[in-house]
């Protein structure tokens, strides 16, 4: 589904008058430019005048939050949820979140502007190769490479730099001294790429050159819990102490039970049409209720509803140019 009308605040330019509406804003760098603000800092952290989590509204110890993970090359940050609640989220939902399959494909259509976010959002992803007749499924370790497994066979695919340690270790295991462990090994290294090698003991390797491998994007897909977050966060910054209101006390209870049920059915995913290289987060006012739009690699969009919650503020947006660094906030005074 292509997604209209809503996506455009993330491109307007017009003149807003946001010198009052973004007084929290006010401790950041700025640079002004005509009609809306823009912001370089490779953190963008905003103030937070509060003592209470705005989750569980446990007083004191509050820890640096990144509105967008930090995983997605998130950069806004804001001190306002306490450890406890910090660290759940890390272990519960937004754990893995950055492997969504959705969210690497996105990425990966950016792969020639975003290289090393791309790298990034690929840790640990699995892929799976052929190997003569037989499909190895490996996960993606932090060095690039593919990790060890073990084919139908009983035969071992190892990544190159682990392939003299592990030749070693499984002739030891077989008790071979250490002088035919040494030979074994030197007629590893010579040996030509693509043939098998006998090097005795029931050693028998083959060097593949090349073993073109794709991902398999059978990772679970992102939970409607991550954009639910990031548009309760974002209302927080709109609406100050307010998000301690009872009003919001639903949302808290979705976002500190982690209950990705009722975060669905308040959260729309949709699709642009293409991938770009920002993230966004914009209050589009209310429509009915208040109306929230996450939208990550340009491309894939979020569209949150506040369930019985109007928020009295002119829509806002947020974007972070994930190629040039820049952050904007469009602010819209009144009517949009
Ligand atoms: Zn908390």
């Amino acid at each position: 589904m292509v997604v209209k009308g809503p996506l455009q605040p993330f491109r307007a330019v017009a003149c807003f008058d946001f010198s009052v509406r973004f007084r929290r804003l006010k401790n950041i760098t700025l640079l002004t430019m005509p009609g809306c603000l823009r912001i370089r800092e490779v953190s963008m952290k905003l103030p937070w005048k509060h003592s209470h989590c705005i989750v569980c509204g446990v007083s004191g110890g509050l820890s640096i939050e990144h509105i967008i993970p930090e995983s997605f090359g998130g950069v806004l940050t804001c001190c306002f949820i306490c450890r406890r609640c910090n660290s759940s989220f890390g272990s519960g939902f937004e754990a893995g979140a950055r492997l969504a399959p959705e969210l690497r494909k996105a990425a990966f259509g950016l792969r020639n502007s975003l290289p090393e976010l791309n790298d990034k959002l690929e840790r640990g992803g699995e892929y799976k190769s052929l190997f003569e007749d037989q499909i190895s499924k490996r996960k993606l370790r932090k060095d690039g490479h593919l990790g060890i497994s073990e084919l139908k066979d009983g035969s071992l695919i190892v990544p190159e730099p682990d392939a003299l340690g592990q030749l070693k270790s499984i002739m030891q295991k077989r008790g071979i001294s250490d002088s035919e462990i040494k030979n074994a090994l030197t007629m590893w290294e010579d040996a030509p790429a693509g043939h098998r090698v006998d090097l005795g003991a029931g050693v028998i390797v083959k060097k593949w050159q090349e073993h073109p491998s794709t991902p398999t994007y059978t990772e679970p897909s992102l939970s409607p819990l991550v954009p639910l977050k990031i548009a309760f966060e974002f209302a927080a910054l709109l609406v100050g102490g307010l998000i301690y209101d009872d009003a919001f006390g639903s949302l808290r209870d979705v976002l500190r039970k982690q209950d990705r049920n009722l975060a669905d059915e308040m959260v729309t995913h949709n699709r642009a049409s293409k991938p770009d290289a920002f993230h966004g987060i914009a209050f589009e006012g209310n429509h009915e209720v208040a109306q929230f739009q996450v939208r990550f690699f340009g491309l894939l969009a979020y569209t949150v509803r506040f369930p019985k919650i109007a928020i009295d503020h002119p829509p806002a947006v947020y974007t972070h140019r994930l190629d040039t660094g820049d952050d904007w906030v469009h602010l819209a005074d009144g009517a949009d």
